[in-house]
């Protein structure tokens, strides 16, 4: 996502590397090509304008320090500002009552439901008794999703398929988490196609009477300035506390991110990015500028490993590095931990840099299975003793896990590479040897 703003961004912000001072006349054009690119990225005419030029009267006549560059000190501005922009600071959510209730509001299709169960998957995963209202009442296929994505999760969905009336369904269903020691009820409630009066009556009714603790708008961010337009018009009526933009995977402009909180004064709290159930993060306004300068999002990849890895099994592993004892069991391990964090293609396009290298490029779980593969095709004794991997024995894997001697040829050298390196780092003293090298 955002790979468009980005590469613009940065071939902007080129033309100024390499001067000694930022001045009036080259800050000018560079302030002019980033406008140009936030606009084209789907940014609210007037919100670029505002952004460009506070931009501008930030970075006029500041020296630059020796350690940066004009482009840097640029970067930096710009990542400030789009910051603000996005709200400044992360916006947590108010889960308050017995059970607290959150109301799920938002177009048909915005990807409503599908956020629903990941956010109950969130809930859940932070120790929090979560129940889901299934309160789509005009597509019976919204409750059979719903039903779905809660089994998959491991959360209760109450449902009554029979019943029209939305608002009894959500009370019912409060009564229910209430008698079973729920803490937390999201009700998932009925889009439209477009906004029209009808649910606009309906959602407002639902948020009257069981007073959520947290109303959250739901948003695809492919819709460009159409999302802004939805958002303005949802919270006119339904005053929300927080937006969810979904599809940021997608080959989305991205814009939209950067204006809603600017148009409508709500702040983005969650972002989704991917259709399964952990493709879900909290919204921190200066990671998404850094995403969108292209500057990565590490500390949200950092967040997701730890959520999913299994801490026990990542010191186990650890504890054989230090020993220069890691073998294929442990590789094979390390691959099941990375497969279980979600959509590689996410997670490279994290990575500073990579998301822009990564274009094109097609890289998925499948990747991995010709490792699986090999590295399943072995005898015990070779996993645990990866040294006394003989021709004959490489080529036996080859036939037995369909790849060519090449392919484990390959494998073999990158494992040997990585415990080389392993080794090493181990004679430096390991990680803190890593630490003092940063510092
Ligand atoms: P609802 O009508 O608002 O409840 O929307 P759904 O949850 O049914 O989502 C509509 C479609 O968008 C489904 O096919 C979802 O799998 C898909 N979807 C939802 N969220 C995302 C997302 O973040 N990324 C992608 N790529 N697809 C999504």
């Amino acid at each position: 996502m955002f790979d468009n703003l980005s590469n613009k961004l940065d071939k902007a912000i080129k033309t100024l590397k390499g001067q000694g001072r930022i001045t009036d006349i080259n800050v000018a054009s560079t302030v002019k090509e980033i406008r140009r690119a936030l606009i084209d990225a789907d940014v609210n005419y007037k919100v670029a304008k505002e952004v460009t030029d506070r931009i501008k009267d930030k970075a006029i006549g500041r020296d630059v320090l020796i350690a940066v560059s004009p482009g840097q000190l640029l970067v930096k501005i710009v990542s400030e500002e789009l910051t603000e922009l996005m709200g400044g600071t992360k916006s947590d959510m108010t889960i308050k009552g017995d059970p607290a209730v959150i109301l799920i509001s938002g177009l048909q299709g915005s990807g409503k439901t599908t956020f629903t169960g990941k956010l109950a998957n969130l809930l859940k995963k932070q120790g929090k008794q979560v129940m889901l209202a299934a309160c789509d009442i005009y597509r019976p296929a919204a409750i059979n999703q719903l039903k779905v994505l809660g089994e998959q999760v491991g959360v209760e969905v109450y449902a009554e398929p029979e019943n029209k009336n939305a608002l009894q369904i959500a009370q019912n269903a409060i009564k229910h988490a209430k008698q079973s020691g729920k803490s937390i009820v999201i009700v998932d409630t009925a889009g439209r196609l477009a906004v029209d009066e009808e649910m606009m009556n309906e959602i407002s009714a639902l948020k009257e009477s069981l007073k959520p603790s947290e109303t959250l708008f739901v948003v695809d961010a492919m819709t460009g300035q159409d999302a802004v337009n939805t958002a303005k018009a949802f919270n006119e009526r339904l005053n929300f506390d927080g937006v969810v933009l979904t599809k940021l995977d997608g080959d989305t402009r991205g814009g939209a991110a950067i204006s809603i909180r600017a148009v409508v004064d709500k702040p983005l709290k969650f972002v989704s990015t991917g259709e399964k159930m952990d493709a879900i993060d909290v919204f921190h306004p200066d990671r998404m500028a850094q995403r969108i300068l292209g500057m990565g999002d590490v500390v949200s990849l950092v967040e997701r490993a730890q959520e999913t890895f299994d801490q026990q099994e990542a010191e186990r592993i650890n504890k054989k590095i230090r020993k220069n004892q890691f073998d294929f069991n442990d590789f094979l391990s390390q691959l099941d931990q990375i497969k279980k964090m979600g959509n590689i293609k996410d997670l490279l396009g994290m990575i500073p840099g990579m998301g822009k290298a990564m274009k094109g490029v097609d890289v998925d779980e499948n990747s991995f299975k010709p490792i699986e593969a090999i590295i399943q095709s072995m005898t015990p004794d070779e996993r645990a003793n990866p040294d006394i991997m003989t021709g004959s024995r490489r080529q036996r894997i080859a036939k037995g896990s369909g790849t060519s001697i090449q392919q484990v040829n390959n494998l073999m050298k990158q494992f040997d590479d990585m415990r080389k390196m392993m080794k090493t780092m181990n004679k430096m003293g390991g990680m803190k040897a890593l630490g003092n090298m940063k510092g």
